[in-house]
C-alpha cells in the first residue's frame, strides 16, 4: 500500500494550524489549531472530518485547554489528537509533512525537501521575516524530532512571486545598499495566488498558460497579484507583508517619510512605528473594527468612520486593479478570494463599479447569490470574466509536498 497522507503544518509564533489530507482523493481527514503556546491557558481544537474507517459524514470536534509550554508540546498534542482518531504520525500511510514557510528569499522558488542546508538558509532569512521564519523553523525542527525518517517539505509563501521581473521586484534605492540587506520586493500569499490563478483559468475552461489573471486575495492580510500565463509578474506585498492594499490591521502603502516623521516629530521608536503600522492601522486603525461584516453593518447604520474606512479600503483596491490591468495589457479574469473576497458582495461590487470601459462588470444578482465553489459573477458574455474563487492554501501545500516526495503530478 502506498502512503497517500500529508500533514500540513502552519506554525506561527504562538500557534500551530494543521490539516491531515489524503491525496488519493484530496479529502481532509482532520483539521485543528493549537493556540496560545507558551501561555498557561493554551488551547487545542481538533476536528476529525473523515474517520479512518471511511467517510462517516459527521465531523467530531474535541477541545481542551491547559498549559502548552512550547512548540514541542504543541506538536506532541497534535500527534496525540491524531492518534486518538487512528491517524497517528507513526502511521505507514503518512507520506510526508508539508510546512508553510513564509520567507524563501531569492533562493527558494519551488517547494523544497528539507535538509540541514535548507534549515540553515531559512534561518539566514529570519532578519527579513522576524515574526514568521523562526516560528516556521521551530515547527520544522519539532516535526523532525517526532518523525526523523519522514520527508519534510517547505512550501514558501514567496515562491510564486519569484518570477517577477526585476522592474517589478526592485525598489528604486541605491543598489549596493539594497543588495547588502536583501531589500527587494518578495511578495507573500504566493500559495494562494498560485492556487487561485490556476483555478480561475480552470473555471474559464482554459490552460493557465493561456490566460492573464488579476488575483485579489482579500483576507485579514490582503494582497493583489498580476499573473501572465501562469507566472506572477507583479504583486502588492514587498519586502514584508506591510506593503500594498489596506488590510485588517496593516496600513499597506504609505509615504516612507511618514516613518521618519513619526520618529522625529512624534518621538516614536522604530518598534513603536512597526507596531502601529502592522497592528493598529488598516481598517482597525481607521474605524476600530477589522471584520468586514461588522464594518458593513455599521455602514448600513450610517456610521461615518466605518463608511470612510470602507471607502479608503475600496479606493486602494481600485488603484491596484487599474495598475495591474496596465501591467498585463489584457486581462481575462479578475478573481476575488479569501475571507473578504469570497464573502463580501459589497466589496466586490464597489471594487469594480464604473469600470465597464475596461470590460469589467459585476452582475448584481450573481454577485449576491450564495455559493461556496468557484463561480463567475460577471454578466454572461462580459469581455473580462470576474470570479469568486475560494482559496485552499493547505490543499496546495499538500499537493506540492506530495508531488515532490512521490513524483506523482497533482493537478488541482
Ligand atoms: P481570512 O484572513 O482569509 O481568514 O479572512 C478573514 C476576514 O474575512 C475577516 O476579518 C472578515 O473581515 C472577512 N470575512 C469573513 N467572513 C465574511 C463575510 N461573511 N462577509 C464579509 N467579510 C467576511
Amino acid at each position: 500500500m502506498t502512503a497517500t497522507r500529508v500533514l500540513v503544518l502552519n506554525t506561527g509564533s504562538s500557534s500551530v494550524k494543521y490539516q491531515l489530507l489524503d491525496m488519493s482523493d484530496r479529502s481532509r481527514l482532520a483539521v485543528g489549531l493549537v493556540e496560545r503556546i507558551g501561555e498557561r491557558n493554551g488551547r487545542i481544537r481538533h476536528t476529525l472530518v473523515h474517520g479512518p474507517d471511511g467517510p462517516d459524514g459527521s465531523a467530531r470536534t474535541r477541545e481542551s485547554t491547559g498549559p502548552v509550554p512550547d512548540h514541542g508540546a504543541a506538536l506532541e498534542a497534535v500527534a496525540e489528537e491524531l492518534s486518538r482518531d487512528g491517524l497517528g504520525l507513526d502511521s505507514p500511510d503518512l507520506a510526508a509533512i508539508g510546512h508553510r514557510v513564509v520567507h524563501g528569499g531569492k533562493r527558494f522558488t519551488e517547494p523544497t525537501l528539507i535538509d540541514t542546508a535548507v534549515v540553515d538558509e531559512i534561518e539566514r532569512l529570519s532578519p527579513v521575516a522576524p515574526l514568521h521564519n523562526p516560528a516556521n523553523l521551530t515547527g520544522i525542527r519539532t516535526a523532525q524530532k517526532l518523525r526523523p525518517d519522514l520527508p519534510q517539505v517547505a512550501v514558501f509563501d514567496t515562491a510564486f512571486h519569484a518570477t517577477m521581473p526585476e522592474a517589478a521586484a526592485r525598489y528604486a534605492i541605491d543598489v549596493e545598499t539594497a543588495d547588502r540587506h536583501r531589500v527587494r520586493r518578495y511578495g507573500f500569499h504566493g500559495t494562494s495566488h498560485a492556487f487561485v490563478s490556476r483555478a480561475a483559468a480552470e473555471l474559464l475552461g482554459r490552460e493557465p498558460s493561456e490566460v492573464n489573471v488579476i488575483v485579489l486575495h482579500l483576507g485579514n492580510g490582503a494582497s493583489a497579484s498580476a499573473v501572465r500565463g501562469g507566472r506572477c509578474v507583479e504583486t502588492s506585498m514587498g519586502l514584508t507583508p506591510l506593503e500594498g492594499l489596506v488590510m485588517g490591521t496593516r496600513s499597506g502603502d504609505l509615504d516612507p517619510a511618514v516613518v521618519f516623521h513619526l520618529m522625529r516629530v512624534g518621538g516614536m521608536t522604530a518598534d513603536e512605528v512597526d507596531e502601529l503600522l502592522n497592528k493598529r492601522s488598516g481598517l482597525v486603525g481607521l474605524c476600530g473594527d477589522n471584520d468586514m461584516r461588522e464594518i458593513r453593518r455599521r455602514v448600513d447604520e450610517g456610521d461615518e468612520a466605518a463608511a470612510l474606512a470602507f471607502d479608503i479600503y475600496v479606493h486602494r483596491l481600485r488603484k491596484y486593479i487599474g495598475a495591474y490591468y496596465a501591467v498585463l495589457g489584457t486581462v481575462d479574469v479578475v478573481a476575488f478570494t479569501a475571507g473578504v473576497g469570497e464573502n463580501s458582495a459589497p466589496v466586490r461590487a464597489a471594487a469594480l463599479a464604473g469600470l465597464e470601459g475596461l470590460g469589467l462588470a459585476v452582475d448584481e444578482e450573481l454577485n449576491r447569490a450564495p455559493g461556496d465553489g468557484p463561480r463567475l459573477i460577471s454578466p454572461p458574455g462580459a469581455p473580462v470574466a470576474v470570479a469568486v474563487v475560494p482559496t485552499d492554501e493547505e490543499l496546495e501545500i499538500a499537493a506540492r509536498t506530495y508531488e515532490l516526495v512521490t513524483g506523482v503530478r497533482q493537478t488541482l
